[in-house]
């Protein structure tokens, strides 16, 4: 299987790159006691430990149905980026507590070398470049997990901004800015929790597809020339993956065998979309008299994707 193939190798990058973050982190923390480097590293630890959980968790979604999970296993995926979260809350608290005691204590004794910049600036790098992939690859073979290890590595390309600014700052005779940049850090590590516990309950508890994709399923049902209207389009995310059911309004003279052409058609048309997985199609013969108009299907037709951006 491609898809399982790609993520895992994704959740191995991310791991790989977070374990050299840290070794190199500490070092230099160790060396210079500065704590903004010191929050980057605490920060880097918890990305490894959570890329681990996001690759324990990988290697389990990308496993075949069986017969107790019939869909398959994609749905662990929005419960592994909850814990992702917690585990972000809890290191931007412990980088938060850390400035908060330095700066009240006033005992800041920073020492740094050029060694933490060059560590910064290749941790910037490292970190950029891991977002632009995870979230390509993510949004590619939708996966939320690796989209919302994206997420956090474009925040750790911030809260290293940040960290720089302190290191610079105390080398330049100023090193009060030293833990402020590691309070901005912790705040950059909060957002990050923030966004994925967002994204990840929206997924836990069935809300609508967004509205482009919600448009393009009602699109798709309607493009059938047998179909004539469509009303009651339910979608939503059962995990990861959107479940479709749609009334479709037809012409009662139509045989049986017409009738289960179009709902087949339909229904591979919508599960084309790579995010949807199941599709029910309930035909409505027009003599029945249960056509009628629907606001939301109205609406969603005349959603126009391209004026999106
Ligand atoms: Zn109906
Ligand atoms: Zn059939």
């Amino acid at each position: 299987m491609n898809r399982a193939v790609t993520v895992r190798r994704v959740g191995f990058l991310i791991l790989g790159v977070n374990l050299g973050l840290v070794v190199a982190k500490a070092l230099v923390w160790y060396r210079t006691g500065s704590l903004a480097i010191g929050s980057e590293a605490v920060n880097s630890l918890t990305d490894a430990i959570y890329s681990a959980v996001v690759l324990a968790g990988l290697y389990l979604t990308t496993q075949p149905p069986d017969v107790d999970h019939p869909h398959g296993h994609e749905r662990i995926e929005p419960l592994v980026s909850l814990f992702i979260a917690m585990a972000i809350f809890a290191a931007g608290g412990a980088i938060l507590w850390g400035a908060a005691r330095a700066l009240y204590a006033g005992e800041i004794a920073v020492a740094t070398g050029p060694a933490a910049a060059v560590v910064l600036v290749g941790a910037g790098a490292a970190k950029l470049g891991l977002y632009r992939y995870c979230l390509r690859v993510g949004n590619d073979y939708n996966s939320p997990a690796l989209v919302a290890a994206g997420l956090d590595s474009r925040n750790d390309v911030l809260t290293v901004g940040a960290a720089l600014i302190g290191v610079l700052g105390a080398r330049a005779g100023y090193p009060v800015l030293d833990p402020l940049a590691a309070a901005v850090v912790s705040l950059g590590v909060f957002y990050t929790g923030w966004e994925v516990l967002r994204d990840n309950v929206d997924y836990l508890i069935g809300r609508a597809p967004p509205e482009n994709l919600h448009a393009e399923i009602v699109k798709r049902t309607i493009a059938h020339p047998d179909v004539e209207g469509v009303h009651d389009v339910v979608a939503h995310y059962v995990g990861p993956e959107i479940d479709v059911s749609v009334h479709i309004e037809v012409e009662g003279d139509r045989t049986l065998l017409e009738a289960h052409g179009i709902e087949t058609e339909i229904v591979r048309a919508v599960r084309e979309l790579p995010e949807v997985d199941d599709v029910f199609v309930h035909i409505d013969p027009k003599e029945l008299g249960e056509w009628k108009e629907d606001e939301t299907a109205d609406r969603l037709l005349e959603f126009d994707s391209e004026g999106e951006g």
